[in-house]
């Protein structure tokens, strides 16, 4: 069961609240490729992304950062360290939210005019706190950089942003220990209403990233905990909101893209199966339709297998077959069993 958390807004974008879990990535790019951050923003897009994060680490490239946020289809959040007057010109230039940890700006007083500026900009304010960035006195009282320390480091920084009558809030508690990182949400989660932009930071390249945060992210959010994910791998952004939706849709939280069934392959799989395969896939890939796909090699156990299918494939030494929910209904020569299979997607 979801556990209902504050509704805040990331530009047009829901967050918390009875809000589907939204899917987010970040920019890999510097900023003054300007065309070619508005081009890998829109390829997120077409994968499902709704919320872009762009990492802005000087005043030189405010235009730069104010071009891409003018021609970005989706909200757009600074990521911010160290100065507060930055943070506040990325909002002029058009940033829905920024992201921040309140330990990096010296003064309160510095934090204050990010709180002001917020406020005049209607925009949201994302407290992450990481494990290296926990507040210096906790650590201190903690003795080492547990999930405790990441949660009242982050309680704290809250309590600051209350007092100063601000709750447009979103937090994030990451460390790259996964056992820490769940801790933390689990500890904060109990404790706050605010809404949880969760993932493993820095969870490294394709496959070990996506086995760590999905392993961590997992747990989470089968415990009813997160409001936005990211997954955080050493990849394109696209690869990275592919995987969130696959995450989502294996807990059958929200599902994009077809869920694809496809079988281990065994003795009896036909000597073309792995090339169907690679054929087929990409375009059951491609369809915005959120229903299970099979695609099985062979005719004996295929249909069975993958009953819970909508719509399914199986492949025999001479011909294939078409199936619904595991009945066979169509049989004939494999290309002209493609061609139907994809026109019944399409239709579909
Ligand atoms: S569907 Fe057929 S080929 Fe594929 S694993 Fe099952 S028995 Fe083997």
């Amino acid at each position: 069961m979801r556990k209902i958390t504050r509704e805040i807004k990331v530009g047009n974008v829901g967050i918390g609240g009875d809000n589907p879990i939204r899917v987010q990535t970040m920019n890999s790019l510097p900023l003054n490729q300007v065309k070619e951050n508005i081009e890998q923003i829109i390829r997120t897009v077409e994968y499902g992304n709704e919320i872009i994060r762009l990492a802005l680490p000087d005043f030189d490239e405010i235009g730069y950062f104010k071009g891409i946020t003018k021609h970005s289809p989706i909200p757009v959040i600074a990521d911010i360290h160290f100065h507060y007057r930055l943070a506040i010109e990325a909002l002029k230039a058009g940033a829905s939210a920024i992201r921040i940890n309140p330990g990096n700006f010296g003064s309160k007083r510095n934090l204050e005019e990010i709180i002001k500026a917020s406020k005049d900009y209607q925009a949201a304010i994302r407290i992450g706190v990481n494990s290296g960035s926990i507040d210096k006195k906790i650590l201190k009282k903690y003795g080492e950089r547990s999930a405790e320390a990441i949660v009242e480091s982050a309680l704290e920084y809250i309590k600051f942003f209350e007092d100063k009558n601000f709750f447009n809030l979103k937090v994030s508690l990451k460390s790259s220990d996964i056992y820490t990182t769940i801790d933390a949400y689990r500890e904060f989660s109990k404790k706050s209403e605010y809404p949880l932009h969760i993932g493993v930071t820095e969870a490294g390249p394709i496959p070990e990233g996506i086995i760590k945060s999905s392993v961590a992210l997992g747990t989470l959010l089968m415990e009813g905990i997160g409001d936005t994910i990211r997954i955080s791998l050493t990849a394109p952004p696209e690869e990275e909101v592919k995987v969130c939706w696959e995450l989502l849709g294996s807990l059958n939280i929200r599902r994009k893209f077809p869920e694809i069934i496809s079988c281990p392959l065994c003795g009896r799989a036909t000597v073309n199966f792995e090339r169907r395969l690679k054929e087929i896939i990409p375009e059951i890939k491609k369809r915005k339709l959120p229903i299970k796909v099979a695609v099985m090699g062979c005719e004996v156990n295929g249909p069975g297998e993958a009953r819970e299918a909508e719509l399914g494939i199986a492949f025999s030494q001479k011909v294939a077959f078409l199936f619904k929910k595991g009945v066979i209904y169509k049989r004939g020569k494999e290309e002209e069993i493609i061609k139907e299979f994809l026109k019944t997607l399409e239709d579909m």
